[in-house]
């Protein structure tokens, strides 16, 4: 028979650790005190244990996400971005649209084209910590970096665990393809990515080059069109036009500008 006066506060947060609940467990004791003052029903007591264990929980699995996206380190915000500096491409309200990151559960691709310096990365990394605030995986590498980690995977430990990473995010995005050569051998690795996570993760890519100049950038066209007919089956284009943000606030660039802390305060759930 259950004897309340058998459990010390002590014993009471041993066990909660005990059977897992250690988000809670270090407020057990604030929860019991509310309770105990507010004198709230039984239920309430519960819930409210519940709610702070999957709140803690679903913090601790948003700051892991986070860390484990690689965003670049000026990573900026949505909210920072301003699309009346483009001349055209992405209106706010498809911003907006992207937002909602429906097409993320509908494993769709988000292209994003256009010259330096017109926010794609930008765009890109906004979408995906907006993702990682609302409890998806992500990962964010360069086209340069998934070369390597393509080229070394078998070999490296950490870089095979950062593909298997990779490969089980909900969000794949992937900068800036086409500012670097691509071999032969590379193109076809990079297929063989693109085919494994067709319809598995939604992506996100950047690129300076047009989808039309794609099969001179990886050398063989075949391949070329095998890995579009992928990539485009279920996308949504955005040819970004404008001058560079860069170069129209060369002052926004000195070097002193303070970053803010970009990773949201909460999560959705
Ligand atoms: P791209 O990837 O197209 O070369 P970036 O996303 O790297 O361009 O943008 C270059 C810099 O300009 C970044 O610091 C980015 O935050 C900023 N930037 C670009 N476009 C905008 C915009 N429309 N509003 C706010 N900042 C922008
Ligand atoms: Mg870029």
């Amino acid at each position: 028979m259950y004897t309340s006066s058998l459990y010390s506060n002590e014993k009471i947060i041993g066990q909660m650790n005990n059977f897992g609940l250690k988000q809670v467990a270090p407020h057990i004791l604030d929860i019991l005190e509310i309770a105990e003052r507010e004198q709230i029903t039984y239920k309430s007591f519960l819930s409210m244990v519940l709610d702070t264990e999957v709140i803690g929980r679903n913090e601790k699995r948003r700051r892991r996400n986070f860390a484990g996206a690689h965003f670049p380190p000026a990573a900026k915000s949505l909210e920072e971005f301003d699309p009346s500096e483009l001349k055209g491409g992405i209106s706010k309200s498809q911003i907006n649209m992207l937002s909602e990151l429906d097409w993320i559960d509908k494993k769709c691709n988000v292209l994003l084209l256009g010259p330096p310096g017109v926010g794609k990365t930008h765009l890109a990394v906004g979408l995906g910590l907006l993702a990682v605030q609302n409890g998806y995986t992500v990962c964010f590498e360069n086209m340069t970096n998934l070369i390597k980690i393509f080229d070394e995977a078998p070999y490296k430990q950490k870089q095979s665990f950062r593909l298997k990473n990779l490969l089980k995010a909900s969000l794949i995005i992937i900068d800036e393809i086409g500012y670097v050569p691509v071999t032969r051998e590379q193109a076809n690795k990079f297929f063989t990515f693109i085919s494994e996570t067709y319809e598995q993760s939604a992506m996100i890519f950047t690129t300076n080059k047009d989808v039309t100049e794609w099969a001179e950038l990886f050398g063989d066209p075949v391949i070329t069109q095998a890995m579009l007919d992928r990539i485009l089956h279920h996308a949504k284009c955005f040819s970004l036009e404008g001058d560079s943000y860069r170069l129209k606030h060369p002052d926004l660039f000195s070097g002193t500008e303070q970053r803010k802390n970009v990773l949201p305060d909460r999560g959705k759930n």
